[in-house]
């Protein structure tokens, strides 16, 4: 008999922690699960999900003008955001039940409801008062939205609130240059917002391969997005009809809606880690090594609360090592490196390994550069200037692939499969000895060309 009321506690129930804790209730663990919110997660209620929803929704305008190219009378349209928004909602819940059935039918027990520590054992159920004892923990509380504290920043939404609005605003203004900022304002704007994006720095997606910086970008003005650079915000005023925004560069933007996507941290604050003694980083990430163990040596954490890679596949995939390492008797750790991922901009953009910069850093002058520019044969069609951009990035005798960017329609699509020739250390050999499929989009990456000579992308 075990001397504590779990073998496993897992506080959150978002992509890491279900899977972690479905898996060990699949082993015949004791599994307690708390979740304070609704489960699934921030993928699931708040974030990849309803979003990708919303990016569908917003692609439809496009479409139905891009038909009338290709002989269809579509005659008057409108959009109806609350359809769109409650359609999204109802799918929601039927998505978070799942999660908690998955959990439950496993024979793991659910808590819907806050969990703090007492002390490295101990939980505390914060609404019922229950105490609870785990023989592990698990830490998968994920992240929150973040925002400067600039005066009337209670005017502003987070992404957490974009999805539930009441009504759509005539004009949007975002803050940010990152993920959620440029996903944002393709949904808006897609969806007949008059969309203004505000990014402090010069190009959007920091991180990002420079070139694919630029032509998100160009995309961006494609989809009569107004971008503003090298601007922070430093106030927000309430006027009778809307909004004013104030920069530190001394202009002024009315609105009817501000989103501030200004960043995320991770969810740790109140969650008694102290009490604990679980250490914490500067930016209250939870600090663990490369089995996803903390400070102590039975309370683990996955998923965005460590800010290792945020995304919801390495949140799973954390899960799973963390399960094999405590629970199967196989210490596995799992590889963070040539993590594909999208980012669902209009047209969206799919990448894989390093950046041109990281390359170079990498790899020195032993990098070559293949790259392409076209329109698709739809956009062709419809009259439509938005292009695509794919750029292969290789190093060594070999040409080992090290690096794929593509933005274009389709490309979180086709970034999944290349990024199985990118893990696999695959050579640009074997991309040009492969058959292209035509006519595709993605059959130009079987037939890329180097870049041309002292084209010089690096600048920022
Ligand atoms: P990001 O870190 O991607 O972007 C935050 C943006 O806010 C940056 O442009 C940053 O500027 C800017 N910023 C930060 N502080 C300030 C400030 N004080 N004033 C003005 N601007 C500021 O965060 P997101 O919230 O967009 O996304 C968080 C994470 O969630 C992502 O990194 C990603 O891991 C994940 N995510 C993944 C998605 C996907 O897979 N498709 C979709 C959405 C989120 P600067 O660049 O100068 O730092």
């Amino acid at each position: 008999m075990s001397d504590y009321d779990f073998d496993l506690f897992v506080i959150g129930a978002g992509s890491g922690g279900v899977r972690a804790g479905r898996l060990a209730a699949q082993l015949g663990k004791k599994v307690g699960v708390a979740e304070e919110s609704l489960p699934g997660g921030t993928c699931v209620v708040r974030g990849c999900v309803p979003k990708k929803y919303l990016v569908y929704g917003a692609d439809f305008g496009g479409a139905i003008k891009d038909a009338q190219k290709y002989g269809w009378n579509v005659g008057d349209v409108s959009f109806d955001w609350p359809t769109l928004r409650d359609s999204i909602q109802k799918e929601v819940s039927r998505l978070s039940g799942i999660y908690s059935t998955l959990l439950e039918k496993n024979g793991a027990e659910v808590f819907r409801e806050r969990a703090e520590f007492v002390d490295e054992h101990t939980i505390k159920l914060v609404k019922s008062g229950k105490t609870k004892t785990a023989k592990t923990i698990l830490i998968a509380t994920g992240g929150r939205p973040w925002a400067p504290e600039i005066p009337g920043i209670e005017h502003a939404i987070v992404s957490d609130d974009a999805f539930t609005l009441d009504e759509l605003p005539e004009r949007v203004l975002i803050i940010g240059g990152g993920y959620i900022a440029c996903e944002f304002a393709g949904i808006y704007s897609g969806l007949g917002c008059k969309t203004t994006q505000v990014y402090r720095g010069g190009r959007l997606l920091r991180g990002f391969d420079p070139e694919i910086r630029d032509e998100v970008g160009i995309a961006q003005e494609n989809n009569g997005i107004t971008t503003k650079f090298n601007a922070s915000p430093t106030g927000i005023k309430k006027t009778g009809g809307g909004f004013i925004v104030t920069f530190d560069d001394g202009s002024k933007i009315g609105t009817d809606l501000v989103f501030m996507a200004t960043g995320r941290k991770p969810n740790t604050n109140g969650l008694g880690l102290e009490n604990a003694g679980v250490e914490v980083a500067e930016n209250g990430a939870v600090k663990v090594d490369k089995y996803s163990k903390t400070s102590k040596a039975n309370i683990y954490a996955v998923g965005d609360v460590t800010d290792r890679v945020n995304l919801t596949p390495v949140a799973i995939r954390e899960g799973m090592a963390f399960i094999d390492t405590v629970f199967n008797k196989n210490k596995t750790a799992y590889d963070h490196t040539n993590v594909p991922s999208a980012v669902f901009t209009r047209p969206p953009i799919g990448v894989v390994g390093l950046t041109e910069p990281e390359a170079r850093e990498k790899h020195g002058d032993d990098v070559t550069i293949y790259s392409c520019h076209f329109r698709t044969m739809k956009n062709v069609l419809a009259e439509k200037p938005q292009r695509v951009f794919m750029k292969l990035i290789t190093t060594g005798e070999k040409e080992t692939v090290v690096g794929i960017h593509i933005l274009g329609d389709d490309s979180p699509e086709i970034i999944q499969a290349l990024g199985i020739c990118v893990k696999g250390g695959l050579t640009k050999e074997h991309f040009d000895k492969t058959c292209a499929v035509h006519p595709t989009t993605a059959e130009e990456i079987v037939t890329m060309k180097p870049r041309e000579p002292n084209k010089n992308t690096l600048v920022s």
